[in-house]
């Protein structure tokens, strides 16, 4: 009873001196660590994206989208290299054995729809909604990546990130207005079946 009381009351009093002493270097240090973490998440989830976007890119139908999904692969690879100058910048030691486990789970989908679905519109509607989901799963990560940039006082990150993010929303935009296409189509072929 009274070693317990004497431990809650130690514990307590380091707890106090973590919040008094440096509490501001902490705060600093602790976002600092959160945008390094969040680099290299989406720096892992981009080079995924590398190697999946072409197996995508074969699986679809529609030209338009084909080509919105090549253009993007390109993008895409502008978007690591982004983020490798970012890495030099920061002086960050980037490595791949951080898997973005979010970014497989989606990519994951995408090849289980190509799996289940037959080539075709139908199969477009849903990669589509597939690659929707992985837009916006970047731009979460690039915009909070901008904001912490720059709060940290980062502004030539900012920028860079910056560039990519409108890049994704760009992306994100193009594929609305081409599965407004996609979806009539599909949704004429499986009215005609019925
Ligand atoms: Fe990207
Ligand atoms: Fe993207």
């Amino acid at each position: 009873m009274t070693t317990k009381t004497q431990s809650g009351v130690e514990e307590r009093k380091s707890l106090t001196a973590e919040k008094s002493g440096n509490g501001t270097r902490k705060n600093i240090k602790s976002l600092h660590s959160l945008l390094e973490t969040g680099l290299k998440d989406i720096y892992s989830a981009e080079k995924q994206l590398v190697n999946a976007l072409p197996e995508i890119a074969r699986a679809v139908d529609n030209e338009d989208l084909e080509e919105a999904v090549t253009f993007h692969l390109e993008q895409t690879k502008k978007h690591v290299a982004r983020l490798e100058k970012i890495f030099d910048r920061l002086h960050i030691t980037k490595t791949d054995s951080e898997k973005c486990p979010a970014m497989e789970g989606l990519i994951q989908e995408g090849r289980k729809t190509i799996a289940e679905f037959e080539r075709g519109p139908v199969r477009d509607s849903a990669l589509i909604i597939g690659a929707q989901k992985i837009e916006h799963y970047e731009i979460a990560a690039y915009g909070s990546l901008c904001e912490l940039a720059d709060v940290l006082g980062e502004n030539k990150i900012h920028d860079i990130l910056g560039r990519t993010l409108d890049e994704e929303e760009d992306t994100d935009a193009d594929l609305t207005e081409i599965a407004k296409d996609v979806n009539d189509e599909a949704y004429e072929l499986t009215e005609s079946q019925h």
